[in-house]
């Protein structure tokens, strides 16, 4: 199976769906009835005496079902707390809500960035806090200046704010290898914080960078050995991304002439405030090198710029993350998809979205979106099955006094393991020494009335004797016999003294 998305395209805020893909999975899909609980449970529990049906799938729904309290009465939260307790390759997509209770504005909701920005510049002309972050902001100076120091405020908030509840629920999820991927639409990075490996640690170079300074024949040489090494390589260092950044990451700065990425730094930092984009030090490098080549000197060397996905552009490495989309839904087979703080706005991620879902419900698995608004539900029915309501880190704490068993750490969870080992082995070497003990004891027990009665019979009979107990027998009749000879022999000698 192949897929392919577009992260980010132009048309970002068409929401239609295939409308061939919302039928996929209607087939294995139980009815729900006034939209509220699936068929199959409801006719499970109403047979007198019988349990619920257990089995994961009988919880997945045909329509999107709204649960807005959490409340440890409902059965469907304990649908889903059971069915997340048995998932073990579990994909999570992330969004601003995750963020926010660590203090990182969503430049959506009514209080985020967009709100910031017109406060402190009521003359600059933007309509939405999404138009902050539209490829379309570099045809405008002012746009541009306005951005710059905005990102750099958005930086300084990333580099003082914390992981929240939900970050370490993600980070905890991996430690208990139960985490397959997470893939965030969040550009600040916080998972780097709990020992997370993030997937823009892997861009640390472009090609076009390294390809600048070589010659043709070096360059054709090089495209080649990358794409063994991308064949060969690719499985081996997706594996070892936990977190997938659909939109880049704030956290480095890269050339937007020759892709270059480097650090930030305060004197960057500085520019950034200024409102003024820093001049890419690697354009400038190759320049001077020309230079003293005497080769031609290119006019104009690039800017930095936060190394995110802007609207309307595509994702450097939107290749490789589809690949790697490709890989965790054919090979990782996830069986469950949480969706946390995101209202699913972006047509790349609506796609992922449906694509984790069809795999993640041919497994039996749910997929459960957790966010405080509104996703529109009619292009969602049969692709996630339930929205609970709720801020996400409220959700976790939930799930921690529900399923206290699922928030054990893995160093725990072994050794509970080991020390049930240990106990089933003490078991069986008790019962196998119970049993060595009483074979003992009837080894032991004196066998003289059968053996008696044995030799009896064999000497009646005549018949075949036992080679262990025939031998024995031999010997002491031997020494019978023996004795009898001697006493004999002694009284034929004490009467030839006489
Ligand atoms: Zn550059």
């Amino acid at each position: 199976m192949t897929t392919s998305i577009q992260l980010l395209t132009g048309d970002q805020r068409s929401s239609s769906f295939d409308e061939t893909d919302l039928t996929i999975n209607q087939v294995r899909r139980v009815t729900v009835e006034n939209g509220r609980i699936p068929c199959k449970l409801v006719r499970a529990q109403s047979v007198v005496g019988a349990k619920p049906r257990r089995k994961r799938e009988d919880f997945i729904t045909e329509k999107l079902i709204h649960i807005s309290e959490l409340d440890e009465d409902n059965v469907l939260l304990q649908n889903i707390n059971k069915s997340l307790s048995r998932s073990k390759r579990i994909i999570v997509l992330t969004g601003a809500g995750i963020s926010c209770n660590a203090g990182i504005p969503d430049f959506r909701s009514a209080n985020g960035l967009y709100k910031q920005v017109k406060s402190e510049y009521p003359k600059i002309n933007i309509s939405s806090g999404q138009e902050m972050f539209d490829i379309s902001l570099f045809r405008d100076e002012m746009k541009i200046s306005v951005w710059a120091t905005f990102m750099e405020k958005l930086y300084s908030s990333v580099q003082t704010a914390r992981p929240t509840k939900t970050h370490r629920f993600i980070a905890h999820l991996k430690n208990r290898n139960k985490m397959l991927r997470c893939y965030t639409q969040n550009i600040d990075g916080l998972e780097n914080n709990l020992g997370l490996e993030l997937s823009s640690k892997g861009q640390t170079k472009t090609y076009l960078n390294e390809l600048e300074t070589n010659s043709l024949h070096n360059i054709h040489q090089q495209l080649q050995e990358k794409e063994q090494e991308k064949k060969e390589g690719f499985n081996a260092t997706w594996k070892n991304f936990d977190v997938v950044q659909l939109h880049g990451d704030l956290n480095t700065l890269n050339c937007t002439k020759c892709f270059h990425i480097v650090q930030w730094s305060r004197s960057y930092a500085r520019s950034f405030r200024r409102g003024e984009l820093p001049s890419c030090p690697n354009c400038a490098e190759i320049n001077m090198k020309r230079s003293q080549q005497g080769k031609r000197v290119v006019d104009t060397v690039g800017l930095l710029r936060p190394n995110i996905v802007l609207y309307g552009e595509n994702h450097p490495s939107g290749e490789i993350i589809s690949q790697g989309l490709n890989f965790d839904i054919c090979k990782g087979k996830p069986d469950f998809f949480i969706i946390m703080g995101t209202s699913l706005k972006v047509d790349g991620v609506k796609k992922l979205v449906k694509q984790i879902s069809k795999q993640v419900h041919e497994k039996g698995g749910l997929v459960v979106l957790v966010n405080k608004t509104s996703i529109g539900d009619s292009s969602w029915h049969g692709i996630i099955d339930y929205q609970i309501w709720e801020d996400c880190d409220s959700w976790v704490d939930f799930l921690e006094d529900e399923i206290p068993d699922f928030f054990k750490a893995q160093r725990q969870v072994e050794r509970q393991r080991q020390l049930k080992r240990e106990a089933s082995e003490l078991r069986k070497s008790k019962a196998e020494e119970t049993k060595r003990t009483k074979e003992s004891e009837s080894f032991n027990t004196p066998p003289t009335t059968p053996v008696r009665e044995e030799l009896m019979l064999e000497e009646k009979d005549g018949g075949e004797k036992d080679m262990k107990g025939g031998v024995l027998n031999d010997i002491k009749r031997k020494l019978i016999a023996t004795g009898d000879d001697f006493r004999e022999c002694k009284r034929a000698k004490n009467i030839s003294t006489l």
